[in-house]
């Protein structure tokens, strides 16, 4: 009771806390995932604007959502939303499931998302468990068990499941993850305003709670990636098969090579290309970039093609775009990071 109360006193103002449409909390829900909540709400609003209903999502094409979905990371996001959005139209006739139990079954949609929708949207005493609700429990019940641990991760959606009321589900949920950012932040969290600090048996050594075993560094991987132009400039592009890191994205095409290989071999393995029919005409310098599980290391390559291209090793589908059109289709960081340094070559 006090939480909620302290929710009512005042809470942060996200456009989608003002809107009570499924859809609408839903989209903010996967965006928000891994993502910070000040750079979700203009790629929210773009979204919403350009999507306004399940219906118009389930009508998109990847390409159209890939392109609003630049700059967020983890695309596979957004190709759940609109595959999910596809479900709902197919098989739900248009309306999101109303329990955390369906919502679970399509695309995309987890644990988490799930009880965070039927709660907030449909009033379903759902529970969730996010990384802010993790932190605050952490701390609440002095968890001290790596909370990454499927153990841990059982206790504290029991917990959570524990608490959730009959009465304001959503209210309830939202309260947690507000205390979780603004009061109990993973450093100095905010104790003596704390609305649950008299029950709180961890407030002692919050510092160290959330415990989490350190992961795994990511491993290392060297790669070139070509900036290959036919002779009237067009760009050759290829797009990852899906599954697989960054696909359905259109990119540079790369190749993993060794940093002190030749950039030539490598082109003409990935295009089939015969080496008198294209020229390597610079290199820039190499580009990092740190997925969750890979430290990637780029060496931008720009070549003029004297042949045509029409199959890459590796990815599901190559051809050639003018540079407006690659800009237009939705480019991952990396890919962004691989122009910016061929543009410092000129
Ligand atoms: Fe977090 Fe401190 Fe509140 Fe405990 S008292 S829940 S550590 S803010």
């Amino acid at each position: 009771m006090a939480l909620l109360a302290w929710f009512d006193a005042g809470h942060r103002d996200l456009p989608w806390r003002r809107s009570g449409d499924p859809y609408a909390i839903w989209v903010s829900e996967i965006m928000a995932q891994q993502t910070r909540v000040e750079t979700v709400i203009p790629y929210y609003e773009r979204w919403l604007a350009r999507f306004p209903t399940v219906a118009d999502l389930a009508a998109a094409s990847e390409d159209d959502v890939f392109a609003l979905w630049q700059g967020l990371g983890y695309y596979s996001r957004a190709r759940n939303l609109l595959r999910a959005a596809q479900v709902v139209m197919a098989e739900h006739a248009g309306a999101l499931p109303r329990t955390a139990e369906a919502l679970v079954t399509l695309p995309g949609v987890g644990r988490y998302t799930a009880g965070a929708i039927a709660s907030i949207a449909f009033g379903e005493a759902a529970p969730l468990v996010d990384g802010n609700v993790t932190r605050v429990f952490a701390r609440l019940f002095a968890i001290e068990d790596d909370v990454r641990a499927t153990p841990t991760q059982k206790r504290l959606w029991a917990i959570a499941e524990a608490l959730v009321p009959a009465r304001r589900p959503g209210d309830h949920n939202q309260a947690l993850m507000e205390l979780g950012a603004v009061v109990c932040t993973p450093t100095s969290p905010a104790c003596d305003a704390c609305p649950v600090g008299d029950l709180c048996q961890g407030r002692e050594h919050a510092d160290r709670l959330p415990y989490k075993k350190p992961k795994k560094k990511p491993r290392p991987e060297t790669r070139f990636a070509f900036e290959a132009r036919s002779e009237e400039g067009d760009l050759l592009v290829g797009r990852n098969p899906s599954g697989t890191l960054l696909g359905g994205m259109w990119q540079y095409p790369m190749v993993e090579a060794a940093p002190e290989s030749d950039a030539a071999a490598a082109f003409a393995t990935l295009s089939g290309l015969d080496p008198a029919s294209f020229r390597i005409d610079a290199t820039a310098d190499a580009v990092i970039h740190v997925f969750s599980h890979i430290r990637m290391t780029v060496t931008p390559v720009r070549v003029t093609l004297r042949a045509p291209v029409t199959v890459l090793d590796g990815y599901a589908e190559a051809t050639l775009l003018s540079d407006e059109a690659f800009r237009d289709a939705g480019r991952a960081t990396l890919t962004r990071k691989i122009a910016r340094a061929l543009a410092e070559i000129g």
